[in-house]
Parts: structure tokens; C-alpha cells; sequence
């Protein structure tokens, strides 16, 4: 009965451990990875690439007119957009190897392993519409009735002489584009 209270005990920590470990690497709010976490995927997914000479893609994302549903609908109707949010950019994803991740406020990141630039944005294009599709109403915005997204992709085939964060850059840098550009778009990156 000792050794079995003892595996128990040990089991119990574990559990504990190992819901801790995953919350420290959760956005509390959305569900989705958070910013610490992505870091470590996207890095380890740079090396990778690297190695294997292989397309790595970024896509960036931004809710259109977010400040202006907040203040329409409440701080915690904002929230729960941002979870409806992150829940259709995971639904949006197919493959194991993709991560998306909540960047910041009301940004969102995607990680595709091993993407071209003609298939992320295909993938960019999906979550896109499916944001869309989402059907949020949005009475303040100017581009829509519904919540929508602006989309940045930028695709790499990385060596050692660039750095990580110049991918990150060219998504961040399209996402402006989007935005300047009318908003509810996906623009690709140019070098
Ligand atoms: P744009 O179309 O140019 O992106 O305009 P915007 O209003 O979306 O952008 P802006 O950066 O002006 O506002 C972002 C808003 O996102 C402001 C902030 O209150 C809201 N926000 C950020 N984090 C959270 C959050 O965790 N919950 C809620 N409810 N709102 C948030
Ligand atoms: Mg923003
Ligand atoms: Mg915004």
C-alpha cells in the first residue's frame, strides 16, 4: 500500500507537471500556442530548413478594426472573438507539423513546415475565409458585416547567413500592405 500511495503520488506530481508545462507554453485567453512557445517551434523549424533546404513559411495575421469592437461590443465579447478566432485558425491548419500561435493582442501567427510559397497561401486564403465564414458580426467595421482578417505570408528557403527574424519581418511587412491595401486580403511578401 506504501509503494502504491508513492506511484500515486509520484503520478499525481507528473500530472500536475506536465499540465503546468503545457500551460506555460497555452495563450490563456485563445487556447492556442503562445508567443514563448512559438519561438522555440519556429527556431527549431529554421534549423531545420536549413538543413534539409527546404521552404519555411510564416503567415501573419491581424483582426480588422479591433479596437472598434471592442469598444461597440465590450471587452469580453472581444475575447470571445478572439477564441472564436483562434479556434477556426486551428481548424483552418491540416498538417501535424503546422502551429499557430497568438503573437500578441489581436495577432496571430501560422508556422508551415516545409510550404511553398504557392501553398501558404493557399493556407492563407483558407483562414481567411474561414474567418469570414465565421460570420462575427461587425457593425463598426468598414470592409465587411462580419469580422475580418488581414494576411501576411512570406516563404523562405533559409541559409546560415540569414537570421530567423527576416521571415517574421517580410510576414509583419505584408500584413502592413494588407491593411494599407483595403483590408480583408492576403498579401505575399516580396524580398
Ligand atoms: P486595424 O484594422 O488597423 O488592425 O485596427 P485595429 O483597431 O484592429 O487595431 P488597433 O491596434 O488600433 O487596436 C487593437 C485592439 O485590440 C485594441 C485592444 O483593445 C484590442 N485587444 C488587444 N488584446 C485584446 C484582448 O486580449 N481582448 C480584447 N477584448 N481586446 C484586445
Ligand atoms: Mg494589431
Ligand atoms: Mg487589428
Amino acid at each position: 500500500p506504501i509503494l502504491k500511495a508513492r506511484v500515486r503520488n509520484h503520478l499525481e506530481l507528473k500530472t500536475c507537471r506536465d499540465i503546468f508545462e503545457k500551460r506555460s507554453l497555452m495563450d490563456g485567453l485563445t487556447g492556442v500556442a503562445n508567443r514563448h512557445y512559438f519561438d522555440q517551434v519556429f527556431n527549431q523549424e529554421w534549423r531545420r530548413a536549413i538543413r534539409n533546404c527546404n521552404p519555411l513559411s510564416i503567415i501573419f495575421l491581424d483582426i480588422d478594426f479591433f479596437k472598434r469592437y471592442n469598444d461597440c461590443y465590450g471587452h469580453l465579447a472581444g475575447d470571445e472573438c478572439l477564441r472564436k478566432v483562434g479556434m477556426s485558425l486551428k481548424d483552418s491548419l491540416q498538417r501535424a507539423g503546422d502551429l499557430v500561435a497568438r503573437y500578441g493582442g489581436e495577432e496571430f501567427i501560422i508556422v508551415l513546415p516545409l510550404t511553398s510559397e504557392t501553398d501558404a497561401v493557399k493556407v492563407a486564403e483558407r483562414v481567411r475565409r474561414n474567418i469570414n465564414a465565421l460570420m462575427v458580426a461587425h457593425e463598426m467595421s468598414e470592409v465587411s458585416e462580419y469580422v475580418t482578417v488581414s494576411v501576411g505570408v512570406a516563404t523562405a528557403i533559409p541559409d546560415k547567413d540569414m537570421v530567423s527574424a527576416s521571415l517574421i519581418a517580410k510576414a509583419d511587412e505584408a500584413l502592413y500592405q494588407a491593411k494599407k491595401k483595403g483590408r480583408n486580403l492576403v498579401i505575399v511578401g516580396e524580398e
